[in-house]
């Protein structure tokens, strides 16, 4: 096993570990390594993770030495926020700087009783979908599970909630912010063990949702390790359009997913589970109800609920939004085929926050906005 205390942060110019991104084994290993018992590890942990503190000097329960004996290899290191939105509806969203100059983006959605926080995974997306604003900016490089992590940490500290002890800020995770999760396959798991450990948030394997484009081996690899829920974006009932839509599936098509998909769910010991499909409907590309009844015939006998979202515009993008008719025939379609069908609303759209909208961008994106629209305005006095 590599040495933790000798490991490089990522994240970091010091050699100090950054002890936000451990989950409980490393941070065992960790304080096994400083040759301290282990349950200075879980002490740590609820710390960092369920009291919000970041100053090592401030763990009063570790003793003296073994505080200044941390501070000189490891830290406690938060994401920086950039800024900080909130939507007429609720919906809060976080920019966040991560070293190396990108950002990313972070979304909370609260929604009754429930606060769902969706959560990059990466700068950028190497995958390219063509519908997607986050694979338009292209790769830069995979967050640290600290960075992950972190974005739960602050959300949760955002809160006077948090600081009164009132009941859970966030009960639901998806990893549906930037990025393609599995492509960020270790930090991604280290991060949603804390999500679900007791010593950290404690939130349950059914509400820590990963969702993928389709990276198949990387999702084989997951049934081995854990027991998140899954999601998949399907956004196609066959591959020819698929192929178009996620570029990703001229690699995996389509039943090789659906196939890694029930692998997934056969390997769970909770045998009540299901896959969530999700399908964005973009205006006369795969919004037919053509593409609703093929869809149905594929999904047959797959365990899942579907969950339509209408495309989301942004500004590099000719794709339109279907509308409320289109949206409402596509679901009659495949509730009449006998499937469990949600549309999801759009949140935080007066603030950037829908899904495909995040960019980490922000300073940029008047100026981006202004170039596409004359772009798009010199493409069309061309076609007039
Ligand atoms: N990379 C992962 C998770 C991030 S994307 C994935 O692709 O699943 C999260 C969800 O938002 C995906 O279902 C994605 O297809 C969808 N999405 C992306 N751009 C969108 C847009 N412009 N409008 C609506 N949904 C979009
Ligand atoms: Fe990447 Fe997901 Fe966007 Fe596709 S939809 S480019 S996989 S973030």
């Amino acid at each position: 096993m590599t040495s933790i205390i000798a490991t490089t942060d990522p994240e970091s110019q010091q050699q100090r570990v950054n002890l936000m991104g451990l989950s409980r084994l490393q941070m065992e290993a960790f304080f096994q390594e400083l040759g301290e018992k282990t349950f200075r590890a879980q002490q740590v942990l609820k710390w960092i993770h369920h009291a919000g503190v970041s100053d090592i000097g401030q763990m009063t329960n570790l003793g003296k030495a073994l505080r200044e004996k941390l501070c000189s290899v490891a830290e406690v290191r938060p994401p920086e926020i950039v800024s900080q939105h909130d939507s007429s509806d609720g919906t809060r969203k976080w920019a966040i700087r991560v070293d190396g100059g990108g950002l990313v983006e972070t979304v909370l959605i609260p929604d009754g009783s429930r606060a769902t926080l969706c959560v990059s995974s990466q700068v950028g997306c190497s995958l390219d979908c063509s519908f997607c604003s986050t694979g338009k900016q292209g790769f830069q490089r995979d967050l640290s599970a600290a960075e992950i992590i972190g974005q739960l940490w602050l959300a949760i500290r955002s809160f006077d909630a948090f600081q009164s002890g009132k009941g859970r800020v966030v009960t639901n995770v998806v990893m549906m912010g930037m990025g393609e999760p599995l492509l960020n396959f270790d930090n991604v798991v280290s991060a949603m063990d804390l999500m679900m450990d007791d010593l950290a948030y404690g939130i349950s394997k059914r509400r820590v949702t990963l969702s993928t484009s389709g990276v198949v081996p990387a999702l084989d690899r997951l049934a081995k390790v854990s027991e998140v829920s899954l999601a998949v974006s399907l956004h196609a009932p066959n591959d020819a359009l698929r192929d178009q839509l996620v570029p990703i599936n001229r690699k995996y098509p389509i039943a090789m997913l659906l196939e890694s998909c029930r692998n997934y769910i056969d390997a769970q010991s909770d045998t009540r589970r299901v896959v969530t499909v999700e399908y964005t409907l973009i205006a006369g590309v795969n919004d037919q109800p053509q593409h609703a009844t093929e869809l149905a015939r594929l999904l047959k006998d797959f365990p899942c609920k579907i969950n339509l979202i209408p495309f989301n515009t942004f500004p590099q993008s000719d794709y339109r939004r279907p509308s409320g008719n289109a949206v409402s025939r596509f679901w009659q379609v495949l509730v009449d085929a006998g499937y469990i069908v949600t549309v999801r609303t759009t949140r935080g759209d007066d603030i950037d926050a829908a899904c495909g909208q995040l960019v980490g961008e922000v300073v940029d994106r008047t100026r981006r906005s202004e170039r596409y629209r004359s772009e798009r305005q010199a493409r069309e006095t061309q076609v007039g």
